[in-house]
């Protein structure tokens, strides 16, 4: 219909896309009607896959009912008539790898360029951009497009890595209120995570965690509605959890960490369903229920999934390159945010 294709068409310009690609799976063989506005004069079946211009595009109605969708071209691309095209090696399908466009697969997104601090190898970057991939990539559709979008459209807002030795880790323990060496942190007013040096493993997506439950973004990724109703649901797991530790200190919870508050429990929950969903499962059922229902999909995915990161040529890499001691791949977590002293079922 003209006035939902032509906010559509709309967007796409203003996102710097000039070509886009008809997609009518639905289109009818047996439908002859021609859009007056089609310069081709083409039928909907005859439609499908074609290329236009946006400014063709936009004058194109598809029928009350119509299944008619515009599929962005890469930004580059230029048709085979016209000079100076490109017209062999530039694939006719839609620009997945752009959280900015309908269809977006964060398989293909390349994911944001993360900032280091002083004193920190600029290689591990390389490592946490991997892992906020991981993160996005295994998120709930909508909810891991959100993310990608917030970080392609503020800098800000992306996870950086500083030394651990900052004196910005230096936090206090969110029960006891005793000074702590943190493993990263989120600022809900900043919206800025830091994940120290040698902590992007434990630290990254459990901060990522933080910053997608804060009561501003949750609101916009779930609604109001069900942002009220994760609140109540992840509450009634938590006390289930405190309840099942006060009849039986033994009882297996998400860490030990994660039962410091319900802030803790969330971003640990997070963490988990991300990167051990069947310990989560096993673990704190209730927990786990409430994560996959909003947050983290069915499918698991491991940081090898993440097309074009290799963590053992990285980890070559930055013991090659590395001059900060600090910066530990894989290893131990000392003390830190998400560190869990006395790890109970998962973790480690
Ligand atoms: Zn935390």
């Amino acid at each position: 219909m003209r006035t939902q294709n032509q906010s559509t068409v709309g967007f796409y310009k203003e996102q710097g896309f000039a070509y886009v690609q008809a997609d009518d799976v639905d289109g009818d063989p047996d439908d002859t009607f021609v859009d007056p506005g089609d310069p081709y004069g083409r039928t909907c079946a005859e439609r499908h896959n074609q290329i236009y211009s946006l400014e063709d595009a936009q004058n194109i109605d598809d029928h009350p009912n119509g299944t008619l969708n515009w599929m962005p071209m890469p930004r580059g691309y230029k048709p085979e008539t016209q000079p100076g095209g490109v017209p062999t090696d530039v694939p006719r399908t839609p620009d997945r790898s752009s959280p900015q466009v309908s269809g977006f697969d964060p398989s293909q997104w390349a994911g944001p360029t993360v900032k280091t601090g002083k004193g920190v190898n600029p290689v591990v970057a390389e490592n946490a951009n991997a892992h906020i991939r991981q993160t996005v990539m295994s998120m709930k559709g909508d909810t891991g497009e959100y993310v990608a979008k917030l970080y392609e459209a503020n800098a800000k807002s992306v996870p950086q890595i500083l030394n651990s030795r900052s004196r910005l880790f230096n936090r206090r323990d969110p029960a006891t209120g005793k000074p702590m060496k943190a493993g990263g942190f989120y600022n809900n007013n900043t919206d800025i995570i830091r994940v120290a040096t040698g902590n992007t493993e434990h630290a990254m997506t459990h901060e990522i965690g933080h910053q997608i439950t804060s009561r501003s973004h949750l609101a916009k990724i779930l609604g109001e509605k069900k942002a009220k109703q994760f609140a109540r649901e992840i509450d009634d797991a938590y006390f289930d959890a405190i309840e099942r530790r006060r009849i039986n200190p033994n009882s297996s919870v998400v860490s030990d960490y994660g039962m410091k508050s319900v802030r803790e429990y969330i971003a640990e929950g997070f963490h988990f369903a991300v990167q051990n969903p069947e310990k989560l499962a096993k673990v704190d059922p209730g927990l786990s229920k409430v994560m996959h229902k909003y947050l983290v999909g069915k499918k698991r995915v491991l940081i090898d999934d993440v097309p074009g990161f290799d963590a053992a040529a990285y980890t070559e890499r930055l013991r090659q390159g590395a001059r900060t001691p600090n910066v530990q791949v894989g290893g131990r977590v000392v003390s830190d945010d998400v560190a869990r002293r006395n790890p109970i079922g998962i973790g480690g």
